[in-house]
Parts: C-alpha cells; structure tokens; sequence
C-alpha cells in the first residue's frame, strides 16, 4: 500500500486565500474574551490507491488543557 505521508491540508478564506488546515481548543470555553485559543497545524496522509486520507495534528500536545 502507498501511502503520501505529510500532504498539506488547506482550507480557503477571504478572497479564497489559502490557509493550512488547523484544529484549535479553548482552555475557557465560557470566557467571554479571552478564550485562550490553542491550535495546530494539520497534515494529510493520502493513500495512493484509494485516495483515503487521514489527518494529523502536529503538534498535539499544544491542544491540552492544563489540569
Ligand atoms: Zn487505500
């Protein structure tokens, strides 16, 4: 199975700009303002044959909470 490790996820915005895909938490869902937003990038593996494709966060560890 051949499997495109690594492709790069993108999402379009304004003006059909193109940004990398990300995820994001909050650390205070509840807050009004200061939500404390978390994010990271996404990446894609894409299977050759199929074109099934699953994601990735890179850095996963930055979208944890505190305890
Ligand atoms: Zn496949």
């Amino acid at each position: 199975m051949e499997i495109i490790a690594d492709a790069q996820a993108l999402d379009r915005g304004d003006g059909n700009a193109k940004y990398e895909l990300s995820v994001a938490t909050f650390r205070k869902p509840d807050a009004v303002i200061f939500k404390q937003r978390q994010t990271s990038t996404v990446s894609a593996w894409v299977c050759e044959q199929c074109g099934y494709v699953e994601l990735y966060a890179d850095t996963p560890a930055s979208l944890k909470s505190p305890k």
